[in-house]
């Protein structure tokens, strides 16, 4: 038994160096993969639910690795956040956001808004808001077609300073959208303090209605806060007719998700705005 418990521990060991290894590896291939043309964004169709049709998108990175393949980014953006990486990379991804934007206004498929997700680790660099500000300028799009999206967990922890970007960023005329709402047990008394201007309802709390009652709940008290602190909604990880209906019923904003459409590169995007757009 005793000779079991050492190999099981020798095991172990064995297997977090592996672990630790690979997460190296991968960390340096994601600095690669950043010079390289190996990133791409990904669009994913935000509808207005008033409308029934397509009025912005969220961005959503993706990563082809040569030897690899496809890999998520569920596995590589905790990555790049433990390295800094985050950092480059989510500057990156905004400005390419931008330009993409620009481009459809000029191609005459004008989206209202593009969603772009943003790690807490880019907010709290100094020159955060200074760099934003830079994308703007020389991208030539304008501030309000663009919102960013930070996580409850991030907004939750927030320090003075967090908030004094986020302020500043408001200023520039940036929407700010709490991402995953509903997953941090958060006190709400937060909500009345940052200036953020829409909160993200959670799937988690989409996916099983109609068939949670406590689901259906909740999603309905989120619905309504948001009513109460003028702050509109948007449903996501939308699969099914009875959750759109559900969501159009109670009154939610927009909404998101497999059943108007999957993320998709920019070619497929374009021609999906060209015949969904929300006029
Ligand atoms: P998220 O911000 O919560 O993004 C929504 C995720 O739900 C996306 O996964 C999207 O593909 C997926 N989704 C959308 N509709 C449905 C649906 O109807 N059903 C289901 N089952 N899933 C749906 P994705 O693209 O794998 O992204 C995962 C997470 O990675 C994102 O979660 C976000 O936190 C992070 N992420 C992606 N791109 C970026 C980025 O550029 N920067 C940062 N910081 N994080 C990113
Ligand atoms: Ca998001
Ligand atoms: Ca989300
Ligand atoms: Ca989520």
């Amino acid at each position: 038994a005793k000779e079991a418990g050492r190999n099981r521990v020798e095991f172990y060991n064995h297997s977090m160096t592996e672990y630790v290894q690979e997460r190296v590896a991968l960390t340096a291939d994601l600095r690669r993969a950043l010079e390289e043309t190996e990133l791409e964004l990904y669009f994913q169709p935000v509808i207005d639910l008033s409308c029934g049709r397509c009025v912005g998108a969220e961005v959503l990175l993706r990563w082809q690795h040569p030897k690899r393949g496809f890999i998520p980014p569920d596995k590589f953006i905790s990555l790049a956040e433990e390295s800094n990486l985050i950092v480059p990379l989510g500057e990156w991804v905004l400005q390419q956001s931008c330009m993409q934007m620009q481009q459809w206004i000029q191609n005459g498929v004008p989206l209202q808004f593009l969603a772009v997700n943003v790690s807490g680790k880019q907010v709290l660099q100094t020159d955060f808001v200074e760099r934003v500000a830079a994308i703007f300028a020389e991208t030539g799009c304008e501030p309000q077609r663009i919102t960013l999206e930070l996580t409850e967990s991030f907004v939750m922890h927030q320090s003075e300073f967090a908030i004094a970007q986020l302020q500043a960023l408001r200023e520039l005329g940036v929407g700010i959208a709490i991402d995953d709402f509903g997953t941090g047990y958060s006190s709400l008394s937060y909500l009345k303090r940052l200036p953020i201007t829409r909160l993200k309802l959670d799937r988690s709390f989409v996916s099983e209605i109609p068939h949670e009652t406590n689901d259906i709940e909740i999603a309905r008290a989120i619905l309504k806060l948001g009513d109460a602190v003028n702050l509109r909604v948007i449903a996501e990880g939308v699969e099914t007719a009875e959750q759109h209906e559900f969501l159009l019923q109670e009154g939610c904003a927009f909404s998101q998700g497999y059943l108007y459409a999957k993320p998709m590169p920019i070619d497929a995007m374009q021609t999906y705005i060209s015949t969904n757009l929300c006029v």
